[in-house]
């Protein structure tokens, strides 16, 4: 296994900035088929009003301030009359609808079609609570109010980084490398000295015996600058859960560092995408070091590492084949877990002690909602949209929507027929945690709470391969 880790090290891909041709020129110049590859990123801020509540934890705090601000970060691919956008967002995710909405305004404003569109989220915990669906129009508190204000201005926002991205579209040059770095993430899953699996267990725990699965140490680095030489952006793909701010104050967590020392580097014009790799199950704690890893400093720290290994990587960049753009979308239905009407009643019983004093034990409340939320659901399976973007012969982008185990994502970029693919998860929506089939077996928080059955995740890999090989045209 750790044989094969090392031939996928971490992705980086950075973009340069238009020179001095004018937008509208350069519009005028993609109306006839771009015989060369054009591209344009921008970023637009969406940075949530004080006072809306933040996301990530099982209860509800209002933000207090600002530490840094978040963006939606967009890049805008065209070459021979066919277009794609690629935009990541500094928030913990978000479900399909509001996907659909914020493809809807591109595809109103723009000429991208929305289905050319990936929207991922980098997963901050330090962002706002974006709910799902009816959840949305429910609370009634004044930190409800502001998110509800907040929410229906975020897919024009969003949006709005891509029509600017579209509008300094030029003529430009796409080089590439795979990165390594395998000392800031971690596999959250332990085989332990009892015989269980256990989850997030401890520093210096000493019933751990070793980890119950891989990482992925591919940093994908794509680099992207105009036929001048200047930077235009720098997308990178690493797979490490972001939850390391903690605190009250709104921040992009380790990614920010990632953009302010791109930034130094390359300009601050110069526009970097943070894309989240497969990391269900894996987080920055390093269970071995005793040093506690919460706050700023920490973020920084890790953020300034994998910033070391983008820029290491920098200097050995491949020239990617932008001959030509393919785009590949299939909404698959994931099967739900079985619940019976007794555990429906016991969830039920459950889930009523939540916040009050005789709260159940968190993995009982977990398995009560997740009971809760699928029979709500009254059969209809979870539907997952898989994606796939190429860039000529050699790069595919894959974006899966979910917490998706790392297992999934290896398994994809081992088996694609492209040189270099590169998973997004939390890509075009949420169906929450997908683990591996290995993982329902061993139990503990993800499959626990994952609203989807075993077999999903094997599903998505099985559609992604699919869809590469029909791009791959083999
Ligand atoms: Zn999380």
């Amino acid at each position: 296994m750790a044989k094969r880790i090392r031939t996928w090290c971490t992705l980086v891909i950075c973009i340069g900035m238009a020179g001095a041709v004018s937008a509208e020129a350069r519009k005028g110049d993609s109306r006839h088929k771009q015989s060369t590859l054009e591209a344009g990123a921008a970023q637009t801020k969406i940075t949530p009003p004080i006072g809306a509540p933040m996301s990530g934890y099982y209860y509800e705090r209002a933000s207090t301030g600002i530490h840094d601000d978040l963006y939606a970060h967009a890049l805008v691919f065209a070459k021979g009359g066919d277009k794609m956008a690629i935009v990541t967002c500094d928030l913990i995710g978000m479900d399909a609808d509001m996907v659909a909405r914020v493809r809807t305004i591109i595809a109103q404003s723009t000429d991208i079609p929305g289905t050319h569109v990936m929207v991922s989220c980098t997963h901050t915990h330090t962002g706002p609570t974006i709910p799902r669906g009816t959840k949305r129009d429910k609370s009634k508190s004044q930190a409800g109010k502001i998110l509800a204000q907040y929410l229906d201005t975020l897919p024009g926002l969003i949006a709005q980084s891509v029509q600017r991205a579209n509008d300094d579209l030029a003529p430009a040059r796409l080089s590439m490398a795979v990165g390594h770095e395998d000392s800031i993430s971690f596999n959250r899953r332990f085989h332990m000295t009892d015989g269980t699996v256990g989850w997030n267990p401890g520093k210096l725990n000493p019933k751990i015996i070793r980890p119950a699965g891989p990482i992925d140490p591919a940093v994908a680095v794509v680099y992207v600058e105009s036929d001048e030489g200047t930077p235009l952006a720098t997308y990178v793909n690493f797979a490490n859960h972001l939850d390391t701010v903690g605190g009250l104050e709104y921040s992009a967590d380790y990614p920010y560092t990632l953009y302010s020392l791109l930034g130094k580097v390359h300009g601050d014009d110069m526009v970097t995408l943070f894309a989240q790799g497969c990391s269900g199950n894996i987080n920055h704690l390093d269970v071995t070091r005793p040093t506690r890893q919460k706050g700023h400093g920490e973020a920084a720290r890790i953020g300034a590492v994998l910033t070391g290994e983008v820029l290491r990587v920098c200097t050995r960049l491949g020239p990617v084949d932008g001959s030509s753009l393919g785009t590949r979308r299939k909404v698959v239905q994931l099967p739900l877990p079985d619940v019976s009407p007794e555990e429906v009643a016991h969830a039920r019983k459950i889930a009523a002690t939540y916040n009050t004093p005789e709260a159940a034990p968190f993995m009982e409340l977990v398995n009560a909602f997740k009971v809760i939320g699928v029979h709500e659901r009254q059969g209809k399976p979870l539907e997952a949209e898989v994606q796939v973007l190429a860039l000529g012969d050699d790069l595919a982008l894959v974006g899966l929507p979910g917490e998706i185990f790392v297992e999934i994502g290896l398994a994809i970029k081992q088996a694609s027929p492209f040189e270099t693919t590169i998973v997004t998860e939390l890509a075009n929506g949420s169906v929450g945690y997908v683990p591996d089939r290995k993982a329902y077996a061993e139990g503990n928080y993800e499959p626990v709470s994952a609203r989807c059955a075993p077999g999903s995740g094997e599903l998505l890999v099985e559609t992604s391969l699919r869809l590469l090989r029909e791009l791959k045209k083999i």
